[in-house]
């Protein structure tokens, strides 16, 4: 399974402190719902973006349940579940910040990002309902974005919220985010 975990670091930063390294397991298995029955497992090479848009290599923090033996992996919430784009840029690129370094450097890339969302945006709808204010039918998928994105506070944080409390994402739903006990 996987968990988004709030973070307050840049890319550049969680690789400079080796931050994996102090990622703590979560109290509760999202699985079983037990307590305090994760243990350090190790760690997975992944890659995110950094501040210039280019592709940098982390590590994720990956746990075991004692109990039911599945594993919960800790990403850092300025990365994406399975996407390259780090939430930073694929903010600025939502907002239209279009000249930013970062998104020219991904620019091919959030362009495949905003059609995938367009398509996922009806399916998105019947989950979350009316989570971000009723959106009219005609609604273009950049507008509920950036209304989404604006009423989390940022696409991390939308994100986290999907994943928490939809268990969904921009783009699709994954099994690894069906967690009968997410926290
Ligand atoms: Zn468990």
């Amino acid at each position: 399974m996987q968990k988004l975990v709030r973070v307050k670091l840049s890319v550049e930063e969680y690789v400079r402190e080796q931050f994996h390294k102090q990622m703590r397991p979560p109290s509760q298995c999202p699985n079983c719902g037990h307590i305090r029955r994760l243990w350090a497992l190790g760690y997975y090479q992944r890659y995110t973006t950094g501040l210039l848009g280019k592709a940098i290599a982390i590590l994720v923090r990956r746990f075991r349940c004692r109990d039911c033996k599945i594993t919960v992996s800790c990403l850092p919430c300025f990365a994406q579940p399975y996407r390259l784009v780090n939430h930073t840029t694929l903010e600025a690129f939502i907002k239209g910040r279009h000249r930013q370094r970062d998104v020219q450097a991904q620019w091919d890339l959030l362009q495949r990002y905003l059609r995938r969302f367009a398509e996922w945006q009806p399916e998105l709808l019947k989950i979350i309902g009316h989570r971000f204010g009723r959106a009219s039918p005609k609604e273009e998928a950049t507008a509920f974005w950036r209304r989404a994105v604006a009423t989390c506070g940022s696409a991390s944080q939308l994100t986290v919220l999907l994943v928490e409390q939809f268990g969904t994402t921009c783009f699709t739903t994954y099994r690894c985010h069906q967690a009968p006990f997410a926290q």
